[in-house]
């Protein structure tokens, strides 16, 4: 057995509601645009195929967080996210079977450097720099599959919302999604092989907007829970 040169960073993990053990975080894969009004909000057709970028796991923070303004940017906004979190392998998953691959779920926010991405994406470069950063990804318990109320249990309705200080930005229903979550997964799964503790964010409805220093955003999905976030002073 070799030795590694200095201790590896801890594993990423989400917290699981009504469970002390963890998931454990492996990748995030993130959809964008699966939500036809915030695609016409930030000035696309409002039907393509999903497509995909990603966040590095200890990206990861938990509800109740209080997170510094970030670098690098005067346009930082929320995306209220419905989450899943993958407990099956598979590549080129059929649709059909896509469903079984979904652990639990759970509510998340998109943190995104609007202008970084912008300017990036203008030049035809990467998105990374307005969506891979510290604390990008914040993230409540994740509900198992098993613990998910009947009236939500296939993840295609109920509401999903975000406010800034109690004033309500976001409000919408899971059955705005453009792509479901199983054609996620299984366009997902064309591309590269999902393995458990893999979360894939699913895309934000329409209302994204800038927070600044002092901010607190709230969000939520019916019957998957809610996430509290503030912003600080840059650090
Ligand atoms: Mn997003």
């Amino acid at each position: 057995m070799s030795d590694y040169i200095f201790s590896p960073q801890p594993q990423a993990i989400a917290d699981i509601h009504g469970d002390d053990r963890s998931f454990p975080v492996r990748r995030i894969f993130c959809v964008g645009r699966n939500y036809a009004a915030h695609a016409r909000e930030m000035g696309f057709d409002d039907r393509e195929p999903p497509f995909f970028f990603t966040k590095p796991a200890d990206a990861l923070v938990k509800t109740g967080a209080h997170i510094p303004y970030p670098p690098i940017t005067s346009n930082f906004h929320y995306e209220i996210e419905l989450v899943l979190g993958i407990g099956k392998d598979g590549a080129n998953i059929p649709v059909d079977k896509a469903f079984d691959h979904i652990w639990g779920a759970g509510v998340g926010i998109d943190f995104t450097r609007r202008d970084q991405q912008i300017a990036h994406r203008e030049k035809g470069r990467p998105w990374d720099w307005g969506k891979a950063f510290d604390n990008s990804a914040p993230l409540a318990p994740m509900l198992a599959m098993s613990d998910v109320p009947d009236a939500q249990k296939d993840l295609s309705k109920g509401r999903i919302w975000l406010s800034v200080n109690d004033e309500i930005k976001q409000d919408a229903c899971l059955s705005d999604l453009t792509w479901n979550v199983s054609e996620i997964i299984a366009f997902c799964s064309q591309s590269v092989t999902l393995k458990r503790g893999d979360l894939i964010f699913t895309g934000t409805p329409s209302g994204v907007g800038a927070v600044v220093a002092g901010d607190v955003i709230k969000g939520g999905i019916e019957g998957l829970g809610e996430i509290e976030i503030t912003l600080t002073e840059a650090g």
